[in-house]
């Protein structure tokens, strides 16, 4: 039944409104997100339960079919009523999103949710603060999180180490290796002592996050501002990995679950990424 709900989406208006007769009318698909975030909000919400983990990875695929709507609006100079109205819709799915994983976060004790700025502020990584300088006048500019690297596992990729698939992009690197912003934006924030290490999450003005993780120092505080290419910290091998390297994820919240691929997400930037 859901299923039916998902492969009918195209006809909401996620789709290219190249043909508005063939949309449904929008208080409709307001009806059909609703939906969709109670069976979210309904399902167990256990970290390791199958059903909540399939309804997130929905829920963000139908985010990102709702922001490329919105691009696609804004590609095509549509009328500001419009887009308004494809960018409520898209929020209202972050919405959801966002309060269903929080809680997960919070009971599962993800430092994100409990502890963003790192037991209290004193993550032993992030002793020695502001050591990072924006660089000048290039505030624009998206760059790679990492200068010079080795893709190492990908997204969605399977393997022994993760408990389903990869969430993010590793890069492999040597210790010390410094970590950059990829744009700019907030810290949103600096973690250590779980499974990610030392760890900085960045939002940025789209609304998307940004994480870099298993870092040996964190050069950045919560709360602080960072240009694109500022220093973040340096590559390491802290929490759960089996050798130094960076780990990047895109995120629609700030919280796990919520992952979408990464180097698309950057080629959108101007930013390619390539093995
Ligand atoms: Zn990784």
């Amino acid at each position: 039944m859901r299923r039916e709900h998902h492969a009918r989406l195209p006809r909401m208006c996620f789709a290219p409104a190249r043909k508005p007769s063939a949309c449904l009318p929008s208080a409709l698909a307001a009806v059909w997100i609703a939906g969709m975030l109670v069976v979210l909000a309904a399902v167990p919400a256990g970290a390791g339960s199958d059903a909540f983990r399939k309804e997130t990875k929905r829920t963000v695929r139908a985010h990102e079919k709702a922001r490329a709507h919105v691009d696609r609006l804004r590609a095509e100079n549509a009328g500001a009523t419009e887009v308004r109205s494809a960018e409520r819709r898209r929020k209202a799915i972050r919405a959801g999103l966002w309060d269903a994983l929080w809680s997960v976060a919070r009971d599962a004790g993800d430092p994100v949710a409990v502890d963003p700025s790192g037991r209290a502020g004193r993550c032993p990584a992030a002793r020695a603060r502001a050591r990072s300088r924006a660089p000048e006048g290039r505030d624009a500019v998206w760059t790679a999180p990492i200068h010079r690297y080795r893709l190492s596992a990908g997204y969605a990729a399977r393997g022994s180490r993760w408990a389903h698939r990869h969430t993010g992009q590793d890069f492999a690197v040597p210790s010390g290796t410094p970590v950059y912003a990829v744009g700019p934006g907030t810290v949103r924030a600096t973690t250590c002592g779980d499974g990610f290490g030392n760890q900085v999450i960045v939002r940025h003005p789209d609304g998307y996050f940004t994480q870099y993780a298993h870092l040996s120092r964190i050069d950045v505080r919560k709360g602080g501002r960072v240009a694109a290419g500022q220093r973040l910290g340096l590559a390491g091998a802290t929490g759960n990995t089996t050798g130094p390297h960076l780990h990047f994820e895109v995120r629609i919240t700030p919280y796990m679950g919520s992952a979408v691929s990464p180097l698309p997400w950057l080629r959108r930037k101007s930013v390619q990424v390539g093995g």
